[in-house]
């Protein structure tokens, strides 16, 4: 509960900040908070009013951005000094122009926003000020004094008190209205996680995946991450005619528009995700799990969320694999013929494995076919660069052996590479 002022509605009052400064917010009203003590008066206290979500979809892509929003205000009782507290203190713009900064907690009347800076109810003497003070007693009554008369008025206290009073109330003021900001005091930008998943679903439907490091091992500077593509649909293009149109136009170039297949993707991802025990001892799927829990993705957690999408995909399609496996019995077979060389569509890599040897570095390297036969091939060093652990390959190579492993037929390949067009 919070209690309002009087002339404040719910829904005018506070400043609207995103949800992800709030904690830095509540540091830095802490450390002003400080200062109380040794001013002598109660610490002022910030509140959350209430935490709105805002949905956009956004008119190219579809996609809906989603944001988390919490209003905020400083509240806090005003010290009272011989009957009387401040409610607001008055400085001369310069362009004239009064400024008015009030106490959290007190209101203003209107007869003294449009103050007249010249009178002092202190000592009645009409002079250019450039700050008053606007004072109420416990009896209700409004004064505004002069900075000078202000010592004088309430006894005992400074002018320098009171200014550091106010200036205390508007640093705190100042501070809710800089978190209202994205990206202030150094907040990491964020994008709300199944934004995100929806987007990397879209960017792998529409461009494919591309890890991160493959992406870093690109020099032609044209092969982008998919973590990359889907931030940039989320954050949108940069603020210039010429970012908007580039953006616009990969849009459209690539087709980026969300589809329900990629909300469904992103969903059932993100719920598999989430749903990855605490306890796993996998540390790639321990970090997704605690990853895929939060709110929102950060540039240090993109790469790994973007992964997300085709690691469960790999989870459905060792599934659906599993299920065939067991369908087919002992209907997988060995492939081609010995000695033959013959090109092989559609081998999903499965595992790569780097042993050390007398001769050096070899790694086996596991590949299903479509009808879930086993083929491998022992490869010279590590595995090589156009090989990962996630793709599906055409490629040629020579039929060494047709071996069994554990009762499965697998078909050994030696001199392995991608095949081109004009393999047969
Ligand atoms: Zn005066």
């Amino acid at each position: 509960m919070t209690t309002l002022t009087e002339t404040q509605t719910d829904e005018e009052r506070g400043t609207v900040i995103p949800l992800h400064n709030l904690p830095t917010l509540s540091e830095k009203v802490a450390r002003l908070n400080q200062r109380a003590e040794k001013m002598g008066v109660a610490p002022m206290r910030l509140v959350v009013i209430e935490t709105v979500d805002r949905e956009t979809v956004n008119e190219h892509t579809g996609l809906t951005h989603r944001e988390r929003f919490a209003r905020v205000d400083i509240e806090g009782e005003s010290p009272v000094l011989d009957g009387w507290s401040l409610v607001s203190r008055v400085t001369l713009a310069d362009n004239g122009e009064a400024l008015t900064l009030t106490v959290p907690g007190q209101t203003c009347p209107p007869e003294f926003r449009e103050v007249d800076m010249a009178r002092c109810d202190h000592c009645k003497a009409s002079r250019r000020r450039k700050d008053v003070f606007v004072l109420l007693h416990e009896d209700g009554q409004h004064i505004q004094v002069g900075r000078q008369c202000l010592a004088d008025h309430l006894g005992h206290v400074s002018a320098e008190w009171m200014l550091m009073l106010a200036t205390w109330v508007r640093e705190l003021r100042e501070g809710c209205a800089d978190a209202s900001e994205e990206g202030w005091g150094g907040t990491e930008p964020q994008i709300e996680t199944l934004q995100y998943l929806t987007a990397t679903a879209l960017v792998c439907r529409r461009i494919g995946w591309t890890s991160r490091a493959k992406a870093r091992l690109d020099d032609t500077g044209t092969v982008h991450a998919t973590s990359s593509h889907a931030w940039s649909l989320c954050t949108g293009p940069g603020n210039s005619d010429t970012q908007r149109r580039h953006w616009r136009e990969w849009v459209e170039e690539n087709d980026l528009h969300v589809s329900d297949s990629d909300r469904a993707d992103a969903e059932a991802a993100l719920e598999w995700a989430r749903a990855i025990e605490p306890g796993c001892s996998n540390e790639y799927l321990y970090n997704l799990g605690v990853a895929a829990r939060q709110y929102a993705v950060t540039t240090s957690t993109s790469g790994l969320m973007a992964s997300a999408i085709s690691a469960h995909q790999r989870v459905l399609d060792e599934a659906v694999v599993a299920v065939e496996r067991v369908e087919a019995g002992k209907k997988q077979k060995h492939i081609g013929e010995v000695g033959e060389r013959r090109r092989f569509n559609d081998l999903a890599c499965v595992s790569l494995k780097t042993f050390d040897s007398d001769y050096g570095p070899r790694t086996l390297c596991r590949f299903d076919d479509l009808d879930g036969n086993v083929v491998i091939w022992w490869a010279t060093g590590t595995a090589p660069e156009w090989l990962d652990s996630d793709g599906v390959f055409d490629v040629v190579g020579r039929v060494k052996a047709h071996e069994d492993y554990n009762g499965t037929p697998q078909t050994v390949l030696t001199r392995v590479r991608p095949a081109t067009d004009g393999d047969k």
